[in-house]
């Protein structure tokens, strides 16, 4: 076939083509039925002006009961929930915090917030999750707390963590704020620690700007929870009225929601194998367990591709696929003084340089939309000499 003779819409976007994607990702959050009518009848009943009323006191309750935990407490933000965690679980300066070198860097920002210091734990070589079986080897008798994140799709084993946290009395922080709606042998991730977080930021599952929340097993850690996120009798991070209105159907949407991103994911998966270069992270292979995805995360592997992860994010990107650079990981490019290593990080390192990260609005679309993604990629695998030429800036890391 003569090259120059082709459609433009065969060449890569990036050298000029026609984009896969002319009109961008899909937008998040789409076009929402029950959540506009939910925020008619509160903004109707006059609950805008209101402080706790209704709708945070229904929202409690159902997440109570979609989590199974005893105690729920609203808050502002995800990170908020974190820090507030860490307090409630009497960590403060000279305390000494397990987290994996692989996490959202608020995690390890509030570990210094409290005052202690984050103990980085490498990540698993396939999921890239907190690896269970390091946190032994990173004991001392400073260590309070384990913050565990599942992230991109993947999900830590809290069996395994919750059995050497009970023998060492450690107390385990369960950050569920990008796998709301998943389960680990039957139980919602979220509800296995001593204290889950969740987050209702803007771009996640279950969106309402911002937000937050904490899910609580025993009363004690509640009722620490509960003065911390006072003044008196002020709530000074509360979750509004109009933000739990808008959470309250997402949460009964969310498991028809969780089947079908997954069931998208599984397809792309299918879609991607022939590239060879493109592995999704690996689930927890146990029975009764969904992953939820925030991110769908994959290893990228720039040599098997034939191109560097920066211009084959690009060129996605200029595809109209959301995908992006995963975390920065905590141990590189930042002073040692601010974290002590507990074990070479090389997981956690490779992932840093090979993680890229799909956004999670197309897996609510058509099947359609996920094998567009797949057609970008052949595209984008065909000119792969050619892209490699062009100049590319470096690309930003994910933040979220
Ligand atoms: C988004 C996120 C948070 C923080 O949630 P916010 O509500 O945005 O503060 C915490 N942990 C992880 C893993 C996240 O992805």
């Amino acid at each position: 076939m003569n090259r120059s003779r082709e459609g433009s819409e065969d060449r890569p976007a990036l050298l000029g083509g026609r984009p896969v994607r002319p009109e961008g990702p899909p937008v998040w959050p789409g076009a929402n039925a029950a959540v506009e009518e939910a925020l008619r009848r509160a903004a109707a009943a006059g609950l805008w002006g209101r402080y706790h009323s209704e709708q945070s006191e229904a929202l409690s309750a159902e997440l109570a009961e979609f989590f199974q935990v005893p105690h729920v407490l609203l808050c502002a933000s995800g990170t908020l929930a974190v820090e507030a965690a860490l307090r409630a679980c009497g960590v403060g300066a000279g305390d000494e915090v397990l987290l994996a070198a692989y996490d959202y860097e608020g995690n390890f920002l509030s570990v210094h917030a409290v005052g202690a210091v984050p103990v980085l734990v490498d990540v698993t070589a396939l999921s890239w999750q907190l690896d269970a079986e390091l946190l032994a080897a990173a004991a001392s008798p400073r260590v309070k707390a384990v913050i565990c994140s599942h992230l991109h799709g993947g999900i830590v084993d809290m069996p395994a963590v919750l059995e050497l946290a009970r023998q060492r009395g450690w107390y385990v922080i369960e950050d569920a704020a990008q796998a709301i709606g998943g389960q680990l042998q039957g139980r919602r991730l979220g509800s296995w620690g001593d204290i889950g977080v969740v987050s209702f930021g803007g771009s996640k599952l279950v969106a309402a700007g911002r937000g937050g929340a904490l899910l609580c097993h025993e009363a004690r850690l509640a009722q620490r929870l509960r003065l911390w996120l006072r003044r008196g009798p002020q709530e000074w991070a509360a979750l509004s009225e109009l933000q739990a209105a808008v959470v309250r159907p997402q949460l009964e949407q969310l498991p028809a929601r969780t089947a079908q991103r997954a069931a998208r994911a599984a397809r792309l998966e299918a879609a991607l194998a022939p590239f060879g270069a493109l592995r999704r992270l690996a689930p927890l292979e146990t029975p009764q367990t969904q992953p939820a995805f925030y991110k769908l995360g994959w290893d990228y592997d720039a040599a098997a591709f034939g191109l560097s992860r920066a211009h084959f994010l690009a060129a996605l990107q200029a595809e109209g696929i959301a995908i992006a650079p995963g975390f920065r990981a905590l141990h590189l490019h930042r002073s040692p003084s601010r974290y002590r290593a507990a074990s070479p990080l090389r997981h956690a390192t490779d992932a840093h340089h090979r993680c890229v990260l799909l956004h999670h609005p197309v897996l609510l679309g058509s099947e359609e939309d996920v094998l567009q993604i797949a057609q970008a990629v052949a595209k984008i695998h065909r000119y792969r000499q050619e892209l490699a030429a062009l100049p590319l800036p470096a690309p930003a890391l994910s933040a979220d």
